[in-house]
């Protein structure tokens, strides 16, 4: 939203309640709305990092479909190497992503796609832009060159992250993703935690736990000092109230039962948390992960 004022558009602000999904049908009303076909684009992001929600993106990318003249733009950073999105199927115009979340390497690549009506589109725009112009990335593509130097370090990374990914499979690095936001989410039910997210609609990346009358600062900061394992905080008004814990991209069964045990081990020296519900927790991950 500040991006786009930052180029003089016009914004239209479409929202959720923090850890709830962005409600497909207030597109679809403000899309049919337009009857003059002035809106340009619909901007937002498939898996929502700062709380764990994953959005309905395909059915949000239908209505804009029906409009006929907008495009979608993703934001496809932690769903994209975690879950499907197949482009090309749900008709999405541009998705974005970048090297440091489900590629496992380094920030510092991005990676777009376009539909043929964005591209065209982009012949169209007259915003400024210059380094980020995608038509000088489009033309040089097609001499198998780049506009400026690339970070060439990163794309030997990729290279090597692009073996793993097949070796590994899509399916099968789906499905690992899947297990593992299982196993995380019911786990911490049964320490009394309760989730940040609405549970039907759990982002594959992230897990985001509320506390509650404990101080989600302090309770990273123990989890850091006595196992080494950095939990992520709550952005804005959600900092002392939640954590996170990514599960995004080289996470394997061996780190989900380990930051299980951690946060166990935490609550139970905290009197928050019995011996027996520390065990559950760890019994019903690995029933979750045995089905990977
Ligand atoms: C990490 C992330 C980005 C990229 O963040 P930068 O730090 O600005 O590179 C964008 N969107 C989502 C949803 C993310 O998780």
């Amino acid at each position: 939203m500040k991006v786009a004022k930052e180029f003089g558009l016009e914004v239209i602000k479409i929202d959720s309640a923090w850890g709830t999904p962005l409600n497909p049908e207030e597109f679809k009303k403000v899309l049919e709305e337009d009857k003059q076909k002035e809106i340009k684009a619909v901007i937002f992001t498939h898996s929502e990092t700062s709380t764990g929600v994953i959005n309905d993106l395909e059915t949000i990318s239908s209505y804009i479909q029906q409009h006929g003249t907008a495009l979608s733009i993703v934001d496809c950073v932690t769903s994209i190497g975690a879950c499907n999105v197949p482009v090309d199927e749900w008709q999405l115009d541009i998705v974005a992503s970048g090297s440091q979340k489900g590629y496992m390497i380094p920030p510092g690549l991005s990676f777009i796609a376009m539909s043929q009506k964005a591209w065209e589109s982009a012949e169209r725009s007259n915003l400024p832009k210059f380094y980020l112009n995608l038509k000088s990335y489009r033309k040089s593509l097609l001499n198998n060159s780049n506009p400026y130097t690339p970070a060439v370090n990163l794309v030997f990374a990729l290279d090597e992250a692009l073996k793993m990914m097949r070796e590994e499979g899509l399916d099968k690095i789906f499905q690992r993703h899947e297990k593992h936001k299982l196993a995380m989410s019911n786990a911490v039910k049964t320490l009394n935690l309760k989730l940040f997210a609405d549970e039907r609609y759990l982002s594959p990346s992230i897990t985001a736990i509320k506390t509650e009358e404990i101080d989600a600062e302090g309770f990273r900061k123990s989890i850091k000092n006595n196992f080494d394992i950095l939990l992520a905080g709550g952005q804005d008004h959600l900092k002392g109230k939640i954590f996170r814990v990514g599960h995004l991209g080289y996470v394997n069964d061996r780190d989900i039962i380990t930051v299980i045990s951690a946060i166990s081990k935490t609550l139970l020296d905290l009197g928050k948390i019995t011996a027996q519900e520390a065990g559950e927790a760890i019994v019903v991950a690995s029933r979750y992960l045995d089905e990977g």
